[in-house]
Order: structure tokens, then C-alpha cells, then sequence
């Protein structure tokens, strides 16, 4: 049996009425780049998202950045981010001139530490970037704690984790500001790049829609310089039909990734924690084995497509090695990263096919 990672083929098929008819109506009004389908995504998807304003930019690493931008962080502040998410989360501050520090993450639900957030806080830190990754939100309570208590910001990177919620509250409006992206396989993903920012505050909206357009405040009017990363119309469009359906696919991913935990509970493999005081929404769901490599060799022979997410925790790039971090200075981070293995996951996914992976996993990981 062959199993994709993500199959967005079929997800297009089940919607391919309702999308090609808002993809034709964006044509035929030639509204490419801003407009009537850009504005009425980014209300809808503020309603979606329980904050007051939601900007459209180009793509998920813009969004982090801008998002910071407008809140104010400046070339030289610090600001801590966890040493296991995608590179965007570290980049997008030094892209800003401020210093990425990182902190360890927690052992077995691999989002940010909140007791090391407090050992990395500095007079020059600024902000936190809690990164809800794989889609389970992170420990809200106690990373406000920790904010709170040394006067930081929270920008919030919700890349993977569209709908989630954090005891009741949706992931995104813990914090000053929030960033998302709709890279076509997050949950909530675009026919190409795009990008979104949300937050409460009035004048942070208004500097982040400046900054996506050359700064300008209506045509001409430059107030600052910003530049350009603009939502295009067709991908506004294409999200607007998707996030009528996003509820229900969130739902199948959790209904699968609890298939998933079931069948895997007794094999010693050490499955995802779905904690009851939250909705993690799987945007990936990983387990972690012993001898991986050998794991996803046997797999894809039996045409099942694995992933690792992801392969190297940023402290130990090559890009940061100027930091000069040593495997003790991020335990939990470096004992993880070479079990972590990332299983098909998607809404589509059918009772089937997660038997057929889970029986083909215990044949292997067992042997
Ligand atoms: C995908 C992702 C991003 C970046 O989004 P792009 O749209 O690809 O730029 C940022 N942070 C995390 C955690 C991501 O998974």
C-alpha cells in the first residue's frame, strides 16, 4: 500500500467545485495582489482566530518577522525562541538586527521550556517566541508567568497550529501578537505562499499593514519604510474556501492521531501527548524510536513516506555554530532529535492506512 506524508491532491478533489469557482472569480476581476478577497479573508479569519485584527503578508517567516517589527523590538534586543522549531522562528529575528537565544524544550510534548525561558532572561531580552509546534499549543500559563515577571513581550508562532487551543483559549491571543502560516501543507495552506499576523492592539495592525506595503498609509503616503510582502487575491480566495472546511479536517486529524495513539499505546514507542486541557490540532503527528534511520528505510520499502521534524535543533546548525552550544546546553533538545520520526498525517488518512502503518511499524521497530 502506498502512503503519502500529506496528500493534498485528494484534499483539493473533495472541495474542487467551491474552489475552482472562488479561484475563477478572482480571475475574472483581475483583483491580484490586495483587494475585496484579501480583506474579506483577513476578517474572517480574525473572527476565526478570536483576535480583532488579522494582516495578510506573503508567508509564515515574513509574519514572524513583521509581527515583531511592529511590536517594537529593536537591532540588539534579545529574544528567546526554543531550539527545536523550523529555522524561521531564529531567522526572522536576526533578519530584524535582535539576537536569537535558545531554550530547551520539554521532554516527551517538544515545545519551549518555560524554566529555561527564566535561566536565558537577560536586561537585554525583550520578547518570547513560544512556537506551538507540531500543533500542540505550549505552556501558555506558565510562559505569560515568565513574561510577566521579567516585563518580555509574547509573539506567538502558530505556523502549525491553526485552531488550536490552550485551556479554552485559541492559541494566538495569549500574546501581543501572533504569526501563521499557509505554506500549502500546514493545516491551513495556500495554492502557493502566504502568511498572516493577528493581535488586539489597534496601532500594532496599522504598522504591521504598513510595514507589508512599502510603509505607506493610503497610496503615496509612505509614513516609514517598510516592504514588500503582500497577500496575492487568488490565495486569499483559496483560504477563504478552506477555512470553511478547516474545523472538520482539524477534527480527522485529531480523530486519526488518536487511532494512531491507540494502536501504538503498548509498543514501547514513545507516542504524542494530547494534553485534556488543550485541542492540539496534529498539523504532524511523531512518535519517537530507537534506531530510526534503519526504521524509515523498512518503511519506505513498504511505501510508507516518513519525516523527520527536524533532523538537527538550531542551536547544532551550521548557522548558529558561532554560538558555539554544546550538546549540555540543550539536553532535552539534543536526546530527542535523532528519534524523533514524523508518521503520515493528514485529514484524508483512512482507518486502513493507519492500521497498515502501525502494523508495518511494529513489524520493524520491534525486530
Ligand atoms: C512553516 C513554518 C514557518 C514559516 O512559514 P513559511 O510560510 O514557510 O515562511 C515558521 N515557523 C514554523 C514553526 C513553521 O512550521
Amino acid at each position: 500500500m502506498k502512503i503519502p506524508f500529506v496528500d493534498l491532491k485528494s484534499q483539493y478533489l473533495s472541495i474542487k467545485n467551491e474552489m475552482d469557482s472562488a479561484i475563477q472569480e478572482v480571475i475574472s476581476h483581475t483583483a491580484f495582489v490586495g483587494g475585496q478577497t484579501v480583506k474579506s479573508f483577513e476578517d474572517a479569519f480574525a473572527g476565526y482566530s478570536g483576535a480583532a485584527y488579522a494582516v495578510g503578508c506573503a508567508n509564515g517567516t515574513d509574519a514572524i518577522e513583521i509581527a515583531l517589527k511592529a511590536m517594537g523590538i529593536k537591532p540588539g534586543d534579545e529574544v528567546i525562541v526554543p531550539a527545536c522549531t523550523w529555522i524561521s522562528t531564529a531567522e526572522s529575528v536576526s533578519a530584524i538586527g535582535a539576537i536569537p537565544v535558545f531554550a530547551d524544550v520539554l521532554p516527551g510534548l517538544y515545545t519551549i521550556d518555560p524554566e529555561d525561558i527564566g535561566r536565558k532572561v537577560t536586561s537585554e531580552t525583550r520578547a518570547i517566541i513560544p512556537v506551538h509546534l507540531y500543533g500542540l499549543p505550549a505552556e501558555m500559563d506558565e510562559i505569560m508567568d515568565v513574561a510577566d515577571k521579567h516585563g518580555l513581550m509574547v509573539m506567538e508562532d502558530c505556523a502549525q497550529a491553526h485552531g488550536a487551543t490552550y485551556k479554552g483559549k485559541k492559541v494566538g491571543t495569549f500574546g501581543k501578537a501572533a504569526s501563521f502560516s499557509f505554506y500549502p501543507g500546514k493545516n491551513l495552506g495556500a495554492y502557493g505562499d502566504g502568511g498572516a499576523m493577528i493581535t488586539d492592539d489597534e496601532r500594532i495592525a496599522e504598522t504591521m499593514s504598513m510595514i507589508c506595503d512599502h510603509g505607506q498609509k493610503g497610496k503615496h503616503n509612505h509614513l516609514i519604510e517598510g516592504r514588500n510582502s503582500r497577500l496575492d487575491g487568488i490565495q486569499a480566495a483559496v483560504l477563504k474556501v478552506k477555512l470553511n472546511h478547516i474545523e472538520k479536517w482539524t477534527d480527522a486529524r485529531n480523530g486519526n492521531a488518536r487511532y494512531y495513539n491507540e494502536k501504538l499505546a503498548d509498543t514501547g514507542l514513545l507516542i504524542p501527548v494530547i494534553p485534556d486541557y488543550s485541542r492540539h490540532v496534529f498539523h504532524l503527528y511523531v512518535v519517537q524510536v530507537e534506531n530510526r534511520e534503519q526504521i524509515m528505510k523498512l518503511l519506505g520499502e513498504k511505501g510508507i513516506a516518513t519525516g523527520i521534524h527536524y533532523p538537527t535543533p538550531l542551536p547544532y546548525l551550521k548557522a548558529y555554530e558561532k554560538l558555539g552550544h554544546q550538546p549540555g546546553d540543550f539536553p532535552v533538545s539534543y536526546r530527542q532529535k535523532d528519534k524523533i520520526l514524523s508518521l503520515p498525517m493528514f485529514p484524508e488518512l483512512t482507518r486502513e492506512q493507519i492500521d497498515y502503518v502501525c502494523e508495518s511499524l511494529m513489524g520493524v521497530a520491534v525486530s
